[in-house]
């Protein structure tokens, strides 16, 4: 069947929030402190941007389709993105037809083999595999959740990130996963500031709710094993990302001596379904959180959940909001979604991608319907009044 092919394609950038949601300014718990890889240097331990968390910016892919269809996605990358899209990427999208989305994946991942795989240019891939899914249910009119299979269920809950699960328990999620503040450079000291933090978020949230902690990474595997036995008593329900992606042994290690109960999550800075059969084949978590706008986009994100499902594991995306809810909805082994509580102070819910995205539906009572997301394609709009730029047209 002749089909509408892909007559243009373009990468802006934009700065402040959104789709890069580290890029803030001013005072929000988002970078108060956060435990890193960075922390063991005094210097780099109060603020993640202070070592350049948010240089990236948010990368915008536009595409346009014979027929006048648009369609667009955002994802962290900013100029390296924009230049990896507009030099290199775009040769394999203009002129396919708009349902070439194995081929298309397939020419990115080939074709940037010898600098990808991983990181930056996955970050490059995700953003361009999303838009084409967005042009593509332009086309069709049709929501992204009904061309991939259709919904299982017909809403979704959430757990809140941030700084105040007992606020976020309030206002309906099923809990709270804190940022961890203090990492292993900060001592006992620091360890007991991380467990008496837990101790009154349990104490204010109540027995029921759900706890974690992210650890972006920070950890060892003798800290996190410290931190996971401590946070037991007061019922951790997972520790997340303790330690720096690469070490799958760790990963490994870890699982196998955590607390009954507790549960080991990671895979936010892991790309491909190359890198998660890696974490499944090897026990190396029990949910997997790709981020569909860096793991190499919505097609990627369907083969990564059929290797989970097939080791019996959840995946649960990290953020992304509508990229992620589209998906989610559509698979018994994604029951509950994550939404970052952006709010500065983390006490109230506001939408994720602000201000970049309009008609972004936002969890009301922490669950969303799906029938919020029956519009064509991911169901929104790029703000039109974004001071949108190009730094590499072709
Ligand atoms: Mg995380």
């Amino acid at each position: 069947m002749a089909q509408p092919t892909v007559t243009d394609i373009r990468a802006y950038v934009l700065r402040g929030g959104g789709a890069d949601y580290h890029d803030q300014q001013g005072t929000h718990w988002i970078d108060d402190h956060i435990a890193t890889p960075m922390s063991r240097y005094p210097e780099y331990r109060e603020s993640r941007r202070s070592f350049g968390l948010n240089v990236l910016g948010t990368l915008v892919v536009v595409v346009e389709a014979s027929d006048g269809s648009t369609g667009f996605a955002v994802t962290t990358g900013g100029e390296p993105a924009a230049w990896i899209v507009e030099r290199h990427l775009s040769r394999f999208v203009l002129g396919a037809p708009v349902t070439a989305l194995e081929r298309i994946w397939d020419q990115m991942y080939s074709a940037t083999l010898f600098y990808g795989r991983k990181g930056l240019v996955l970050n490059a891939i995700s953003g361009v595999d999303l838009a084409l899914w967005d042009l593509l249910g332009a086309v069709r009119q049709e929501p992204v959740h009904e061309m991939i299979g259709g919904a299982v269920r017909d809403e979704q809950r959430f757990y809140a990130t941030g700084a105040r699960p007992d606020l976020a328990v309030r206002m309906g999620f099923l809990g709270g996963k804190l940022p961890l503040h203090h990492g292993p450079a900060e001592g006992a000291e620091g360890l007991a500031a991380n467990l008496a933090l837990l101790a009154d978020m349990r104490a204010a949230a109540g027995p029921d709710a759900w706890l974690a902690y992210d650890c972006w990474m920070s950890l060892d595997t003798d800290y996190a094993l410290r931190l996971a036995r401590g946070a037991a008593e007061h019922g951790l329900r997972w520790i997340e990302e303790p330690l720096p992606p690469d070490d799958y042994w760790g990963y490994q290690k870890l699982r196998k001596a955590l607390p009954p109960g507790t549960l080991l999550t990671t895979g936010e800075h892991e790309a491909t379904r190359w890198g998660f059969r890696m974490l499944a084949e090897m026990g190396c978590a029990d949910i997997l959180q790709p981020d569909v706008g860096w793991c190499g986009g919505l097609s990627e994100l369907l083969r990564i959940t059929a290797i989970a499902d097939a080791h019996g594991l959840l995946v649960v995306p990290h953020g992304s909001s509508v990229y992620s809810y589209h998906f989610a909805v559509t698979r018994h082994n994604s029951p509950f979604s994550e939404f970052l509580m952006m709010a500065p102070a983390a006490d109230e819910v506001v939408p994720m991608f602000h201000p970049q995205l309009l008609d972004e539906p936002v969890p009301t009572d922490g669950r969303l319907s799906v029938s919020t997301l029956d519009k064509p394609g991911f169901g929104v709009r790029l703000d039109p009044g974004l001071p949108l730029h190009r730094p590499y047209p072709r």
